[in-house]
């Protein structure tokens, strides 16, 4: 028997265990009644405990049997008389979402003669398609009507009708289900067919907020929260922009001004940074050029420029380069040949930064890092060992 139609605002029960049994590790019980709403019509499961034992889904076996299925974290069994205690704040949440999805269902179909084509409430931000565009004069004209809605706080009743009697109870939309057909009535402003839980008057769903829309296979989906979870997501918006708003010394409806001046004067920043370290890479290797004439090179340089320097000198031709920097706590090299180089750049790393514990690859641009205490070794290591090549000093 399904409590949770009858007693919505229920959260405890008492039922008997009348299957019980274990699979693949999981535990499962079915119960003479059960309060417990199974996933279904776009509304999540409840969550609690049986007998003190966690709940972690509930779900219905077919429409035909009805048998409602739990699975829980550990064994219970059968003919035992168990207490169950549903999730309150969870189920009371999926309540409000789905009366909000109704209300604004109806909201739709006043404003733009929009029908509903799909929901889903699985989770804060619920989203319901329709089969219309988006048009934003009609998304917030229905944001206000819902409101108004809920507003207008009148009770929200469930009953069943037989198939036949469908015609004449002017639902929104035709059912999915056939036989007996249970509906939901917003009074004074929606009837539609629903197996799902909702809170006992409209104003309770409240607030209906849609926090964002999109094109969606024609039509459009809307992303909306409502009742607790509206006002949980306004508390947490608005903290944000409260913090945000004490950094930037205003308030947070006047936020917009001053972060766009900052990112404009970032961006000009990165612009004039970029071309500033261009400029020190190609004063350095010209640097390097004039102090090194034989185009064997070792030197340290700035790590913001490290890069750009090596790629510079790998292209001029003749050029053998060690370069070096200090990045905080470790060393960044950059081991570069120009093709025209004779040497072998993979036995020079070898036995020249390997030994150090340099770390890194690469062909002709080889990058890496280095321990720190190792970077002077390295240019000395360098240097000594290309010496016996190197022409005759005239000293
Ligand atoms: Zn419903």
């Amino acid at each position: 028997m399904r409590l949770y139609w009858e007693q919505p605002y229920a959260s405890t029960f008492e039922a008997q265990v009348i299957e019980a049994w274990s699979e693949g590790g999981a535990h499962y019980a079915v119960l003479d009644q059960t309060l417990f709403y199974p996933t279904s019509g776009g509304q999540a499961c409840d969550t609690g405990t049986l007998g003190g034992v966690a709940v972690e889904e509930v779900l219905e076996e077919n429409k035909a049997t009805g048998r409602i299925i739990h699975r829980l974290a550990g064994p219970l069994s059968p003919g035992e008389r168990v207490v169950g205690e549903v999730n309150w704040p969870r189920r009371y949440r999926h309540m409000q979402r789905h009366t909000a999805e109704h209300i604004l269902g109806q909201a739709f179909l006043r404003a733009g003669g929009w029908q509903v084509v799909a929901v889903n409430m699985g989770s804060a931000l619920c989203t319901m398609d329709f089969d219309h565009p988006p048009h934003e004069p009609t998304l917030r004209q229905a944001e206000a009507l819902a409101n108004w809605a809920v507003y207008a706080n009148t009770p929200v009743r469930s009953y069943f009708i037989a198939e036949e009697e469908v015609p004449t109870h002017g639902l929104r939309r035709a059912p999915k289900v056939r036989g007996s057909i249970r509906v939901v009535a917003i009074e004074n402003w929606d009837k539609v067919a629903c197996g799902g839980l909702h809170v006992s008057r409209s104003a309770e769903a409240g607030p209906i907020k849609i926090t964002k829309y999109e094109r969606y296979k024609g039509g459009t989906r809307i992303y909306f929260v409502a009742g607790w979870e509206a006002l949980e997501l306004f508390d947490q918006e608005h903290q944000v922009l409260a913090r945000l708003g004490e950094k930037f010394s205003t308030g947070p409806l006047e936020l917009e001004k001053p972060i766009a001046n900052m990112r404009e004067a970032w961006y000009k920043v990165r612009a004039e940074n970029a071309a500033l370290k261009d400029e020190l890479a190609e004063r350095i290797m010209r640097e390097l050029l004039l102090e090194f004439p034989q185009k064997t090179i070792q030197a340290q340089v700035p790590n913001l420029v490290l890069d750009s320097v090596g790629k510079r000198l790998a292209e001029w031709p003749g050029v053998l380069a060690l370069l070096v920097a200090q990045a905080e706590d470790k060393a960044r090299y950059v081991l570069l040949k120009h093709p025209s180089r004779p040497e072998d750049l993979e036995a020079l790393w070898a036995q020249v930064l390997k030994p150090l514990g340099a770390k890194g690859g690469g062909s002709l641009v080889k990058l890496g890092v280095l321990p720190l205490a190792a970077l002077h070794q390295a240019l000395e290591g360098f240097q000594r060992h290309l010496q016996p090549k190197a022409p005759p000093s005239k000293a």
